[in-house]
């Protein structure tokens, strides 16, 4: 390294992408700095996956205690009662240790801290209050935050950012967007007892899964009770003695407790002074860069949720690892996008890796589709009306399984293991060499025999 730069490499922002960088390079011999104005753990930890499937958690058990009638156990009436602030405290006692979690194991690694809010001032050069730090390489690890769109009345609707601070649960909510963040809310909200209504502006949500996993779930979502709106948009927001009144494009109009926009999240560029610098965008305001996550000025790196690969932690972590090794491990490294596996936490889950249908169909032609749907086995004796799906798409000419998707309890932990199958290039033939597990729902995935329309 150059003699004037104080750190071989300064990151700015220590969410998962940017702590995994810093840990890494440090690991590698680097001198790493990490500025961070917020919370470490970034989103993931502090407003994102982790509290998120807390609440998940918190929300699934009065099905838990309904479900236990069927098997004999007796629940006074009245005996059971819910109290939003001691999930809401307990939650945030979970997070503060993460917190500390992720401070110790950057300390460890022999990481600098700063707190405070960055500013790039050349190539080589970050600000943080008086402080100006050399460094050789400048990495973006910043994030996204949630965006809402221009509506009046949008200062009156909440993002997921406040859904994890709530002073108390409205009666009726109105969860508007159709992704990720908008059907795992509904879910928790809907079982926390909170009168739900999702509003897609489309006419079936959950744009870009499978088409049979995003019918199965609006099944299941109104079978649970959730209002679903397709079709509409939110034209404004007002407050009224309820609350809000929401305006729809249609003129109709609703009356609400909480309005939480899950609308999209964009990247978190502001003041970091990176125009002024010339680093190039893509279209969508994300950052450009190269395969070796260089920005169009080479000494400034980027990884995670700003550079506009798909917003998942695991991503943005394996990003940080590639780029470490990279950097500091002479390594050469590419980021491999083909095939991420991911869960939606919905009620029931769902768990997707590969191809949907229709995207297999588009890039080989003629499929063999295998498809189930049943009543899970915890099920029969509480009589719960909920089923599970799944399904797995599979390229004929080759054999090879290039979609598995499932809608259903621990969807997210069984497609983990498909994924595995799914990266190696498993046929089905081999899926149909393995021996299931009794009895289990996982085991579905090995015993399809019969492709559907055959
Ligand atoms: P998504 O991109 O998943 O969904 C955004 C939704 O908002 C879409 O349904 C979109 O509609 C709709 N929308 C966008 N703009 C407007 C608008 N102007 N008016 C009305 N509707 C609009 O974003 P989320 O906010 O749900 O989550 C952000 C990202 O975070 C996810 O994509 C995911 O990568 C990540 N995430 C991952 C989780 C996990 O791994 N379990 C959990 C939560 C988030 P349309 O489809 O028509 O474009």
């Amino acid at each position: 390294m150059s003699e004037n730069h104080e750190y071989d490499l300064v990151v700015i922002g220590a969410g998962s992408g940017g702590v995994r960088l810093a840990r890494m390079s440090a690991g590698y011999g680097a001198r790493v700095a990490v500025i961070e104005s917020r919370y470490l753990g970034g989103t993931c930890v502090n407003v994102g996956c982790v509290p998120k499937k807390l609440f998940v958690y918190g929300s699934h058990l009065p099905e838990e205690i309904e479900d236990a009638a069927g098997y004999g156990w007796e629940v006074q009436e009245g005996a059971v009662s819910f109290d939003w602030s001691t999930l809401v405290r307990n939650k945030n006692t979970e997070i503060s240790r993460l917190n500390g979690i992720y401070e110790k194991l950057l300390q460890g690694a022999g990481v600098d801290i700063i707190e405070g809010t960055a500013t790039i001032d050349d190539p080589h050069t970050v600000s943080v209050g008086d402080r100006r730090l050399r460094a050789r390489h400048i990495a973006v690890a910043t994030g996204s935050w949630p965006c809402v769109p221009e509506i009046p009345g949008a200062q009156f609707v909440k993002t997921s950012n406040e859904m994890f601070f709530l002073d108390r649960l409205p009666k009726h909510a109105i969860v508007w967007g159709g992704g990720y963040i908008a059907v795992e809310f509904a879910g928790i909200l809907n079982g926390l007892g909170v009168k739900t209504t999702l509003v897609y502006r489309g006419e079936l949500f959950l744009r870009g899964f499978d088409q049979d996993v995003r019918t199965f779930v609006a099944e299941e979502l109104g079978k649970k009770g959730i209002e679903l709106c397709f079709g509409r948009n939110i034209n404004s927001v007002a407050e009224s003695d309820e609350g809000f009144r929401v305006t729809l494009d249609n003129g109709d109009t609703l009356d609400t407790g909480l309005v939480l926009a899950a609308t999209g999240r964009k990247p978190l560029l502001d003041g970091l002074g990176l125009d002024s610098l010339g680093v190039e965008l893509n279209e969508d305001g994300s950052l450009k860069v190269d395969e070796q996550f260089r920005t169009s000025v080479p000494s400034i790196v980027a990884l995670g949720d700003v550079i506009g690969t798909p917003q998942l932690t695991p991503v943005a972590i394996r990003q940080g690892m590639v780029l470490s090794r990279n950097l500091f491990d002479g390594g050469q490294d590419r980021m491999d996008y083909e095939a991420i596996p991911t869960a939606v936490f919905c009620q029931p889950n769902i768990g997707t890796v590969g191809l949907t249908e229709d995207e297999a169909r588009e890039r080989y032609g003629v499929l063999r589709i295998y498809r189930t749907s049943f009543r899970p086995m915890k099920y029969t004796l509480s009589g719960r009306d909920e089923r599970t799906l799944m399904k797995l798409v599979v390229d004929d000419a080759s054999d090879r399984v290039v979609g598995a998707h499932m809608v259903g309890p621990d969807a997210g932990e069984i497609i983990q293991g498909i994924a595995v199958a799914i990266k190696a290039g498993a046929t089905k033939a081999v899926f149909d060499s393995t021996i299931g597990i009794h009895p289990t729902s996982a085991e579905e995935f090995v015993t399809m025999r019969q492709p559907v329309d055959a």
